[in-house]
Order: C-alpha cells, then structure tokens, then sequence
C-alpha cells in the first residue's frame, strides 16, 4: 500500500497536492465541478491540520504555451465559494509570483498555482522543471488520480525530490479498483462499450483471467460481430483487431468466461439521420445502415446477468447515449447496474457522463474520475505517477 497522506506530518509545511482540475468550463466559468469535490476531503483536512496547501494542476492542453483561455484563475474562484475561504491564485506555476505568494502564504491558508502545462518541462517531465516545483513546499501529495497514467514532472519527476504520500481521492479509486480486480464477490460481470476497441485490448486480455461473465457491447462489439461472420453494414469496425477479436472468443471458451454480445440493434443509415431508426438482429444489419445502440431485447440479456452479479465493472457506452435515439440501451444497463445491490464501479468519461445523464450517480458504489487512469489499472498495470510514491511502512 502507498503511504497516504495521514501517515506524513503535514502541520505547518508547506505542502504541493497535485489535483486534477481538469474541469469542463464555459466563458470563464465552470461548468461542472466534479472533479473540484472530489477533492475537497484531501484540501480540508490538510486545512484541519494547518498546512500551508499549495494546488498544482493542468487544464486542458496548451501544450508548453500560455493559453489564457486554459488559465485556472475562474478554478481559484470556484473553489473559493466551495470551501468558503479565500484561495490565493499565482499567476505562474514556478516563477517570481508563485515565489512570493508562496513565502507569503500561513499555514492553513491556500494557493492554486497558474496551469502546470503552460511549462513546457511539464509534459516532458523535464529534470529541471521538477526541481523548480519540489523548491516550492517540503512535502508532495498525489490526488490527481485521472492523470495518475501520465508520467510528468508534476506527477512524477517532482514526487521523488520530496517526501510524498497519496491523497483521499486516489486512496479511494485505487482500494475500489483492487476490490473489484483482487476480491471480487462472485458472479463477477464486466460491461465494455463504447467506440474504440483498440483502446480496450488489454483491458479485454486481463478481465478475462478474473470476471464470471463478460459482456461487450457498443461501437466496439461490431468487430467482434464480423469476426463471427455476422453482416455489420456500416457500424463501426476496426479491421485490424477481427483476428484478435477471434482469439477473445477461443480464450474465453477455454477459460470459462460467458462472453455475451449483443443479440439486436437499433440502427440508421447515418449518425445524424432524423428518420426514426429501425431494430434489426445483431449480424444482420443491411449495407445502408449502422448500429448505434443495443437493442430491447439485448437488454434483456444483459439485465438478467447484471441481476445474478455481486460484483459489477463497467467501463464504456453501450451506444451513442448523447443523442436520446440511442440513449435506451445505455440507459437500461445503467439503472440494472443503479438498482443492484452489488459492488459496482463505473469508470471512464463517457460512462460516468452517461450516469450523471440518468440521474443515477447516488446509487453507483465507485464512480471513478479517471479515464485513461482507470484503463490502465483494469489493465492490471500500475500507474507511473502512484509507482513513484513511496511505500507504507
Ligand atoms: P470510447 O472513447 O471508445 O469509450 O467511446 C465512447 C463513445 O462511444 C461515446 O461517445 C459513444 O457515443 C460512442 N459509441 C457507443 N456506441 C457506439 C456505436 N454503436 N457506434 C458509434 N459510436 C458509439
């Protein structure tokens, strides 16, 4: 287990928390603030145990450049109405003005920094670009869980010049990710979607050593529908993985894993098509038409595994949820998924936006603010910027 934030004297030091305020913003405000909450445990209880808290965070990508419509400034002003206390705002990440308002700044008193990638030496995770950071504060947190896959100087070259810990929020997605992969209760089911299988590969690979039941559904089923000889029209298909969705198959056969595909889908001869679309079995969409979400009766299938589980993974759409067409399939599974009782994590960016869609958030165990992050754990691998930080002793 990683050393976490308890374990480290924090009163009175000066501490750099890595966050991930990578918030979705409007016109200089921000639109939703999820990401900011989940993160309010970590910044007040380094507030309760006065520390002077000093946020370092990215948005969007500028790439090394300063990109005012990428500045945190709108962030300090949200957060300062979440926590009710000023929150001082740098107008660079390591130079003459973070300087000072970091000499200036008193224990239990906060500081967000100006966006990290603005720096070039960031995504680079220059040598020296982490030095300048670690000169900053006596300790560095990780919390910024959703950038955790990323190994750059914010995340990962400044962790090693500093004593360090993980933050609430990582602790959190990390103990609900090992529950579901390392202890899972039994029947253990896992929901795939969403467009890009290529993405998903490994993830396919190391679910298949731990799940019951795999059920893979949205744009990425319909490789896996050519691959069984099926008729896919003109959904979406990634020719280069028909081989390896193949193997999927005889894996999972050998493994005893039930993998369950889609049996009907609702399809349209284009994406943007205002006619109403039309329901066709699963390997026999018509040439003009493309699958855009798992059909009623597909459903009904997946209903009736979600109800046997007692663990619950699900990462990826079922179908092209954001328009309300083809939001039923993604829809259905979400509430069987909301309304079981068993452990359920639900990751990736999409999916979660899906949930908060349904209004479905409250009944959902783990929903993690991770994309990439939580891929790469379902992976089974470890993620560089949490490898970094030392041990529990
Ligand atoms: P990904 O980033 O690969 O997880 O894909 C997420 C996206 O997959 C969402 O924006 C969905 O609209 C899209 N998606 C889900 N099902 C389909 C489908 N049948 N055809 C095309 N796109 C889909």
């Amino acid at each position: 287990m990683k050393r976490k934030l308890t374990s480290l004297d924090v009163t009175n030091k000066r501490i750099l928390l890595r966050v991930d305020f990578n918030v979705p913003m409007k016109n200089g405000q921000v639109t939703s603030d999820a990401r900011i909450v989940s993160l309010l445990p970590t910044i007040n209880y380094l507030l309760e145990q006065n520390a002077k808290v000093i946020l370092c965070s990215h948005l969007g990508r500028p790439k090394g450049k300063i990109v005012l419509e990428y500045s945190l400034e709108p962030v300090a002003a949200h957060l300062s109405k979440l926590l009710e206390k000023e929150v001082m705002f740098a107008k660079d990440t390591v130079g003459e003005d973070a300087a000072k308002k970091v000499k200036a700044l008193k224990a239990g008193q906060v500081l967000l920094l100006e966006n990290v990638r603005f720096n070039a030496g960031e995504e680079s995770n220059d040598a020296e670009f982490s030095k300048q950071l670690s000169k900053l504060a006596d300790v560095y947190i990780n919390d910024a869980f959703a950038t955790s896959h990323r190994e750059e100087a914010s995340m990962h070259g400044v962790a090693k010049l500093l004593p360090n810990a993980v933050g609430f929020l990582v602790i959190k997605e990390l103990e609900s990710i090992s529950e579901v992969l390392e202890n899972p209760k039994r029947p253990f089911v896992a929901i795939l979607g969403g467009a890009k299988i290529e993405d998903k590969l490994a993830v396919i690979d190391n679910l298949l050593n731990k799940v019951d039941t795999l059920i893979i559904g949205g744009g990425m089923s319909y490789t896996f529908t050519k691959a069984l000889g099926g008729k896919v029209g003109k959904s979406i298909v990634d020719d280069k993985q028909i081989e390896y969705c193949y193997n999927v198959i005889k894996n999972a056969v050998n493994k005893g894993v039930k993998l369950l595909f889609p049996v009907d889908d609702v399809c349209n001869t284009a994406f943007d098509s205002v006619d109403a679309p039309k329901v066709f079995a699963s390997g026999q969409t018509p040439d003009e038409y493309m699958a855009l979400d798992i059909g009623p009766k597909t459903v009904k299938l997946f209903k009736k595994q979600i109800k046997r589980a007692k663990t619950i993974m699900w990462n990826g759409p079922l179908g092209v949820f954001e328009n309300a067409y083809y939001e039923s399939g993604t829809k259905g599974v979400a509430k069987a998924v909301a309304k079981s009782k068993a452990f359920s994590v639900v990751g990736g960016g999409d999916t979660v936006s899906a949930i908060e869609k349904f209004d479905l958030v409250k009944h959902i165990d783990h929903l993690s603010t991770g994309g990439g992050a939580s891929l790469m754990l379902l992976e089974g691998k470890e993620l560089p910027a949490i490898a970094v930080i030392e041990d529990e002793k």
